[in-house]
């Protein structure tokens, strides 16, 4: 596996990828079981499969969120190359953001709804850095996880939009046996914290904004909402102390 840090490094890396199919995986480390099943998606998949590393400083609002995100580099490299992944693309905040930086793209409505409404400028950024990576990388399938649906929908948009030429692979969200959706955030719940976090997979079980709301009672909720996008979801967020989740289940699938 090949390291890039730089934007030359990746494009020289790259270069004999160029003639095959790459596969794209955005992440932002810290991985589990979720980004593993995108990284065994696109290994099945593409000659070529890059996995980028970078904590996009743009799609946090919050310095302490940001400040707070987990870590561990030699970790992911390792879990990486173990997945087969051939190139690992692990830049620095200047490299794709030099200080003269000025231009974004913007999913001007369906950025702004629930996610977007509770995290300003949350999906300007998102949008921004996957058409940077997207434009470096120029991948024919990009991987992401149903976890974050709103994601998924705001690139669709992206790309349709702006004409980009890749197919968006959309993989279903890896849970703990407990229900609780993988994420690099649970990492910081104590287990009094995690006890209380299960409420929102539980209450989004039930597949019934209102009856999740009720579920929820209590709890520091952001939104328990419908989003109407294809397929539709039932979306929640909710604060756990100081970590903040989020979760969706798909409305046309059978509860389990
Ligand atoms: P992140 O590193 O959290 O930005 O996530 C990188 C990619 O992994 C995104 O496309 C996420 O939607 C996806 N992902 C994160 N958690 C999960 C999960 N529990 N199941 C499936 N995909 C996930």
């Amino acid at each position: 596996m090949k390291v890039a840090r730089t934007v030359a490094e990746l494009r020289d890396s790259l270069l004999p990828a160029r003639a095959g199919s790459i596969g794209l995986v955005p992440t932002m480390g810290a991985f589990h079981d979720g980004h593993r099943s995108l990284f065994a998606a696109a290994r099945a998949e593409c000659d070529t499969v890059v996995v980028s590393l970078f904590v996009n400083p743009a799609q946090f609002e919050e310095d302490a969120d940001l400040d707070a995100y987990p870590h561990d580099f030699e970790a992911d490299a390792r879990a990486a190359e173990a997945a087969g992944v051939d190139v690992l693309f692990a830049p620095a905040a200047t490299e794709l953001y030099p200080e003269d930086f000025q231009t974004w793209v913007d999913v001007v409505e369906l950025g702004r709804l629930l996610e977007g409404e509770s995290r300003p400028g949350h999906f300007r950024g998102v949008a921004t850095v996957c058409l940077k990576l997207f434009n470096l990388v120029r991948p024919s399938i990009a991987y992401f996880g149903q976890k974050d649906a709103q994601q998924v929908a705001v690139l669709q948009r992206m790309i349709r939009d702006l004409n980009l030429e890749l197919t968006l692979r959309v993989l279903p969200t890896v849970r703990d046996p407990d229900g609780l959706a993988l994420s690099s955030r649970n990492a910081r719940l104590s287990t009094a914290e995690r006890h209380v976090a299960l409420a929102l997979p539980r209450a989004l079980a039930t597949r019934d904004a209102e009856q999740a709301r009720a579920a929820l009672a209590g709890l520091d909720v952001d939104y328990v909402e419908v989003l109407d996008l294809d397929p539709p979801v039932l979306a929640g967020a909710i604060r756990v102390g100081s970590t903040r989740l989020i979760d969706n289940v798909v409305l046309e699938e059978e509860p389990a």
